[in-house]
């Protein structure tokens, strides 16, 4: 059967059911999304958020880190009104999310974790059919869905059925899928996961545009890179709490990990490769002199540095972290 607006169901469009935004964005010095003592404990009483803060200025795209089960798409959830809140608020643009899940729905483009599509679509038809539900004329969803099918780098595919597109393929077009209309705020729970380089680089590209364009991101990810090539300030959240919130530069002041030398015991040549950090380079050249070490690379510490300072949990699984942090 050829999906048409009529036979979807409400919950096969309730993710891309925003329309194009506007109406009662309040003015421009309000953050685009507020969030206060947030808690979200569910059923079984597990509490997957445990009081979250966060102001997001407009404009402004905000990376969510943690490890698995920090309680990140928890919180995602419940700014995309998918969740209802145990308690806190939520306001995007000023408006109550948690009293107006609609109005407030309707400024947002949102790319869930999981989430279907219907195969036997084309590509062009499937960015039309949501383009229109999204409430766009038929031209604006026609020109709305060329437009963005080729920032994705699927012109090649627009005639090709969905159900015959790779898993990458199909990811951007999720991805695009929140685009439609340019809402002000995205919402993209781990957009690039299990993409392939290009396709990672093409989502990218798009939401870039997107922020230059002025809309305002907030996204979840598991790449370290992602977070430090995308947003202007990083969160991190581990047991349901936002334990951290700036720049890189800022964190890697918080956590006085400014330098990394990563070097081999020259008692143990043979061993792994140790890692230790410093505030200052100069700090760094001490060790060095100090131990006779003749194998070792002193570099800026990256968001790496800061996310195993903050959350315990290495990333290079090469290396050994030597405990200490010598300041
Ligand atoms: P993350 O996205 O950081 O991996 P989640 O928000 O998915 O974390 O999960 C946070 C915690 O909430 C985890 O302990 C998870 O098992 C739990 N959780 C998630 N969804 C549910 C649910 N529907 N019912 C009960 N517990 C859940």
């Amino acid at each position: 059967m050829t999906a048409t607006i009529e036979n979807l169901s409400a919950t096969e469009i309730e993710y891309t059911s925003a329309a194009p935004a506007t109406a009662g964005v309040q003015a421009p010095c309000d953050p685009a999304v507020s969030t206060r003592c947030l808690v979200k404990r569910y059923r079984d009483g597990t509490e997957a958020n445990r009081g979250i803060d966060l102001d997001v200025r407009r404009g402004e795209v905000v990376a969510i880190l943690g490890p698995n089960g920090a309680g990140k798409t928890t919180f995602l959830r419940q700014l995309t009104t998918e969740l209802k809140p145990t308690s806190g608020s939520i306001s995007v643009f000023g408006v109550d999310a948690i009293a107006e899940p609609d109005r407030a729905r309707r400024l947002m483009g949102i790319t869930p974790q999981e989430a279907g599509v219907f195969e036997t679509l084309t590509v062009q038809e499937h960015f039309e059919l949501f383009a229109r539900l999204k409430r766009l004329s038929k031209r604006e969803a026609r020109e709305g869905a060329r437009e963005v099918i080729a920032e994705l780098g699927l012109s090649n595919e627009i005639h090709k059925r969905v159900g015959a597109l790779s898993g990458g393929q199909r990811r951007r077009i999720l991805i695009g899928l929140a685009l439609l209309g340019r809402p002000p705020l995205l919402i993209l729970d781990e957009p690039t996961t299990g993409l392939d380089p290009s396709s990672r680089c093409a989502v990218w590209g798009v939401i870039r545009r997107a922020v230059a364009d002025g809309a305002t991101v907030i996204l979840s990810t598991h790449y370290l890179e992602e977070a430090e090539r995308l947003s202007d300030r990083i969160g991190v959240i581990k047991s349901g709490s936002l334990i951290a919130l700036g720049t890189l530069e800022e964190l890697l002041e918080r956590v006085n990990r400014s330098y990394r030398l990563s070097y081999r015991d020259p008692f143990d040549p043979a061993g792994d490769l140790r890692v230790r950090h410093y505030s200052s380079f100069a700090q760094a050249q001490q060790h060095i002199a100090r131990e006779l070490l003749t194998e070792y690379s002193i570099a800026r510490a990256t968001l790496q540095d800061v996310y195993f300072a903050l959350t315990g949990e290495p990333f290079d699984q090469d290396e050994t972290e030597v405990s200490e942090v010598t300041r």
